[in-house]
């Protein structure tokens, strides 16, 4: 693993600034990979992570970099809770923590630096500070991760009897003894002009 300093030069290249969503994301993600023992996730480890995240924020960015996971990939898995929360699955073996951002510390950062006026400046610094048990919570999980959802699967391609597009990766519903992507099924984000 690279240090904090290190994992930041890269993350504010890949981010396009430098936040405390930068600050707060590279170390939850440093610290999931710690305690799963992964130390090399973009190297010789890399195929045995699959990171999910429960917000899409600026510290996801930053987990991403640290991690290597990637949606392209299948490695990185979005959930949309609008939490600051991520958890780290070794696929290996099995295990996986969860790890979350407290509530806390924000007001913490504000009274470990009243002297800095800018939020983002405040938190930057403070969240470097702060000790790993004041800004996250940590949880032992199980996450049962099937075989499609595993970054290497390979499955037949399903066409949808209704609009006809193809359809990777078991995401097809059976309605009605018909095969359907999820917009036929009902699922569909847009409307058709
Ligand atoms: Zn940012
Ligand atoms: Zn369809």
């Amino acid at each position: 693993m690279l240090s904090l300093d290190d994992y930041l030069l890269e993350a504010e290249q890949a981010h396009g600034h430098l936040c405390a969503g930068q600050v707060l994301g590279v170390r939850l993600a440093m610290l999931g990979l710690e305690k799963l023992s992964i130390d090399d996730p973009r190297g010789k480890d890399r195929k045995r992570l699959v990171t999910f995240v429960e917000i899409d924020r600026c510290a996801t960015d930053a987990i991403a970099v640290v991690t290597g996971c990637r949606l392209g990939k299948r490695a990185l898995k979005f959930r949309d809770w609008g939490k600051m929360a991520a958890t780290f699955v070794d696929v290996s073996t099995g295990k996986a923590i969860r790890i979350a951002a407290k509530e806390s510390s924000k007001a913490l950062a504000r009274s470990m630096h009243p002297e800095i006026e800018s939020k983002n400046q405040q938190q930057m610094l403070a969240y470097r500070e702060m000790p790993e048990d004041d800004l996250f919570t940590k949880q032992w999980v199980k996450v049962d991760l099937p075989a499609e959802e595993f970054p290497g699967y390979k499955g037949d391609r399903i066409v949808c009897a209704e609009c006809g597009e193809g359809i990777n990766f078991r995401r097809e519903v059976l309605r009605d003894g018909r095969v359907l992507c999820r917009a036929c099924a009902g699922e569909r984000y847009y409307k058709v002009l």
